[in-house]
């Protein structure tokens, strides 16, 4: 499926409604450039859960651990993991399995170790069509 923006608003409230509709154990991987979105777009998502408090990126922690919401929502940074090992270390495989909603960025890096049932996301620009336009592509694994 793929959804189209031209505002950070309206990249929010696909967020969102990806948010409203997650089930326990849903598991997002999300993928774009510097500055595309991601950050937007999580924050969306995160207020669909329910989520009331600030979400930001985890920046000096691998994960970050929301349970404000209607789910539990553990958001993933992997930009900065040296070895898919580091992710045992934080607990992945429990995050992951549980009942929570985890989003994941940077999600390539850590690929032979995504579980095969996800939900993927990537943002894309494309100045030909503005400045502000972003195309979201989400795609079901299985
Ligand atoms: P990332 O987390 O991917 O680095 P951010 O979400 O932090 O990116 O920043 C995205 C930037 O792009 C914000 O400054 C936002 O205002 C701007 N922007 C412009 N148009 C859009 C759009 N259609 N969707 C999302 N963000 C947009
Ligand atoms: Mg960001």
């Amino acid at each position: 499926m793929v959804i189209e923006t031209n505002s950070p608003e309206e990249t929010f409230r696909t967020g969102k409604e990806l948010g409203e509709k997650a089930v326990p154990g849903q598991v997002f991987t999300l993928t774009g450039d510097l500055g595309v979105g991601k950050t937007v777009f999580t924050q969306g998502l995160a207020k669909g859960l329910g989520i009331e408090e600030p979400v930001n990126s985890p920046t000096f922690t691998i994960v970050q651990v929301y349970d404000g919401g209607r789910l539990p929502f553990y958001h993933f940074d992997v930009y900065r993991i040296g070895d898919v090992e580091e992710m045992d270390e934080v607990g992945f495989e429990d995050y992951v399995m549980g009942d929570g909603v985890s989003l994941i960025e940077w999600a390539n890096l850590i690929e032979e170790i995504l579980p095969e049932k996800r939900t993927d996301i990537l943002i894309e620009k494309d100045l030909e069509r503005g400045f502000d336009y972003r195309r979201i592509t989400i795609d079901q694994t299985r």
